[in-house]
């Protein structure tokens, strides 16, 4: 297990002041270029907290993270800047990650401004924020507004316009939906995908909304409880899903058509607090399955075939998996 400090922005200065925040355990997965990647579980599971890390608002006391060979996990603010241009984080709340007092063409130019010196380079950048804002539906006018003026669905696509200003090849999208109705969540997604085909952009995109994730995803990672328990192409989650709480998740999702490979599993109970996890298996004192060697050991991810993972001990023992 490994601790995470979370970034502070102090008098103009980043820093990572020794305040700790929940630990996730054992999640290890890849993006390809070009991938959409979703992680998946209930709120607290940990999926938030690894977008966060990856982005580097966080830094991680144990384990790595790679992008193209470079370790960033243990790069202080410095060593970040340039890594920005590289991966760029959208969020849930648009309207809490835009500064009120500034014009939405300052919000959108600042990442790239901040990697940019000298005027001519200025004015390419000014040409570009108003690029930027065509590209996501907005336009000349919208450039000199305010993010109150605008509604929840269009204060998104401002932070998608931000994030792309510098060019990444990796954006982190944290439930960037959950706050839309539904009608502009799909508008939503429908310019993150085309966007995607553009640019050739990968997604992190982190939600607990398995019809959204079945939209988007190439692949899903399943967490809970700071553990990624099954990751696997989103036919294999959808379709095949081995670990008893993803099939517990997916019987619980009304829209989800049903799988008849294997029985439906009812969730019940809480959560255990993360701060007291289960011995073994973290899901064990809510799995229906679970048996002797679930309490004295916990499963590691395994790989079961399809490129799926799964961490559970019935991988082994497929008799038992009777439910
Ligand atoms: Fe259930 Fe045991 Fe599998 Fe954990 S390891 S999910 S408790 S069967
Ligand atoms: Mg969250």
């Amino acid at each position: 297990g490994s601790l995470l400090e979370r970034m502070r922005f102090d008098k103009g200065r980043l820093s990572f002041p020794d305040k700790r925040v929940k630990a996730v355990n054992g999640v290890s997965f890849r993006i390809a270029r070009g991938e959409v990647m979703a992680l998946v579980g209930e709120s607290g599971c940990g999926k938030s907290t690894v977008a966060k890390t990856i982005a580097r608002i966080y830094r991680p006391t144990g384990g790595t993270i790679r992008i193209e060979g470079e370790d960033i996990a243990g790069y202080g603010v410095r060593e970040l800047l340039p890594v920005r241009s590289r991966m760029q984080m959208i969020f849930q709340d648009p309207y809490a990650s835009l500064n009120p007092r500034q014009r939405v063409r300052d919000i959108v130019a600042e990442p790239l401004l901040e990697q940019t010196t000298g005027a001519a380079a200025r004015r390419e950048v000014a040409e570009r924020t108003l690029a930027l804002l065509a590209k996501v539906g907005l336009n000349t006018e919208h450039a000199g507004r305010y993010p109150h003026q605008f509604s929840g669905g269009q204060r998104q696509r401002i932070g998608i316009a931000r994030a792309l200003s510098v060019n990444p090849g990796l954006i982190i999208a944290d439930e960037p939906v959950s706050a839309l109705d539904v009608s502009i969540q799909a508008q939503i997604l429908n310019l993150m995908m085309d966007l995607r085909d553009e640019f050739g952009l990968a997604y992190l995109f982190i939600s607990h909304d398995l019809s959204v994730v079945h939209h988007i995803a190439d692949r899903v990672g399943v967490m809970y409880l700071g553990f990624l328990v099954e990751t696997g192409p989103r036919e294999h989650i959808f379709s095949a899903p081995r670990h008893p709480y993803t099939r517990a998740l997916l019987s619980a999702a009304p829209s989800i058509e049903k799988t008849r490979s294997r029985p439906e599993i009812e969730l019940k109970g809480e959560v255990p607090s993360a701060l007291d996890l289960p011995s073994g298996c973290c899901f064990r004192t809510r799995c229906p399955l679970a048996f002797e060697r679930c309490r004295l050991e916990r499963p590691t991810l395994k790989p079961v075939g399809g490129g799926a993972e799964v961490a559970c001990h019935l991988t082994d023992e497929p008799d038992r998996d009777r439910a």
